[in-house]
């Protein structure tokens, strides 16, 4: 079997008195797209630096495609980071900035522009070869970088936080770009985001952090429908948690429970607001909290009478801004599917 892209075994860093990154284990597959998703300070930078050869281990191994790098520069690894600030020469223009890394290792000439043009037509920005960087929007800027990074063919791509500082329209062509690209090339490639919804948008694989520690590894669908811990659920998506003595009431089972708010129908004076639940579900009373009218959909906080309070995210297919703001207050009925109700683990 083919050596894993990235295996990383009892991973550890201190500064000092901090603890940034607490016993990491992971595998990433050849190939793979993985994000490394958590909130600030949760350890993912000093992760994908220490892959890179930037930080060295207090404690752990690192091999890259069955190889151990843990004491390697990162000159020896055959690794590129692309960082948030994209760190482009300005004094050059598009072209010499992707050639930069192939000049360094006395690529010649002639190979060095084709490869450069190749690399730039990879993120469709061959027309853009003879620009200066500041002649560039955001969004070109970032291909630039991810152009310089896939010219010089490494075996694995890390990018920390490359979308940060693009306005949210471009930060999502840039995602759906991202992912193309790296479809095509193939390359293995470690992002670091603390968005949950780019992680989900992007990845194949997802490894959630929380203080230094990996809280769970799975497909974006595996950590949305079935989180490994609450703090997972409520990371990634809305957590919408039942609590032991709500879920006693509502699902007839003692333990903390999750549903997603997509899933729960909202019903109102025995008329639904949208089309009645299937068989098979569960069912809870409550008082709308609040309602929010986001255009294409209404989120609903309803207070259930067992305990706690519920988020449901309906779709506005009938429903305009009027009805929506009328239901503050009134009694609703809620209903999901016993399926879409799942159980949080170490929930206490
Ligand atoms: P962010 O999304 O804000 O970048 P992160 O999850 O990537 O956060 P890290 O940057 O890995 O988190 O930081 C983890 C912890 O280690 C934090 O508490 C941080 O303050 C600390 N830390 C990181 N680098 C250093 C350093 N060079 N010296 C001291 N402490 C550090």
């Amino acid at each position: 079997m083919e050596a894993p892209a990235v295996r990383l075994q009892g991973l550890r860093k201190s500064f000092g008195e901090t603890t940034a990154v607490s016993g990491v284990d992971l595998e990433i597959g050849d190939g793979e797209f993985f994000s490394m998703l958590g909130p600030s300070g949760s350890g993912k930078t000093t992760v994908l630096r220490m892959i890179a050869g930037f930080e060295t281990p207090t404690a752990g191994r690192i091999e890259l495609a069955g190889q151990e790098v843990t004491g390697l520069a990162p000159f020896e690894r055959d690794v590129h980071t692309v960082f948030q600030d994209y760190a482009l020469f300005p004094h050059m223009t598009v072209e010499q900035n992707v050639a930069y890394g192939l000049k360094i290792r006395k690529v010649p000439r002639a190979q060095r522009r084709a490869r450069a043009r190749e690399a730039l037509a990879g993120v469709r920005l061959e027309k853009f070869a003879d620009r200066r960087p500041a002649q560039l929007s955001g969004g070109q800027r970032q291909r630039v970088a991810l152009a310089r990074a896939l010219v010089g063919r490494p075996r694995l791509l890390l990018l920390d936080e490359p979308l940060g500082a693009l306005d949210l329209k471009l930060r999502e062509q840039m995602q759906v770009e991202l992912k193309a690209i790296q479809r095509e090339v193939g390359i293995t490639f470690v992002f670091v985001t603390h968005d949950q919804e780019e992680a989900l948008t992007m990845s194949d694989r997802i490894a959630v952090f929380n203080e230094g520690r990996i809280e769970q590894v799975g497909t974006p669908a595996e950590v949305y429908e079935k989180p490994a811990t609450p703090f997972v659920a409520g990371f990634v998506g809305t957590s919408n948690l039942l609590t032991h003595e709500a879920a006693q009431r509502i699902v007839g089972r003692p333990g903390v429970y999750s549903v997603r708010p997509e899933k729960i129908h909202v019903l109102t004076g025995g008329a639904a607001v949208t089309p009645a639940a299937e068989p098979d579900r569960i069912t809870a009373d409550g008082t709308v909290a609040e309602v929010v009218y986001l255009g294409d959909a209404t989120r609903f906080l309803v207070d259930l009478d067992a305990g706690g309070r519920l988020t449901a995210l309906q779709q506005n297919l009938e429903t305009s801004s009027e009805d929506v703001a009328a239901l503050r207050g009134a009694r609703v009925r809620l209903q999901w599917q016993q399926r879409h109700t799942f159980r949080v683990p170490d929930a206490v």
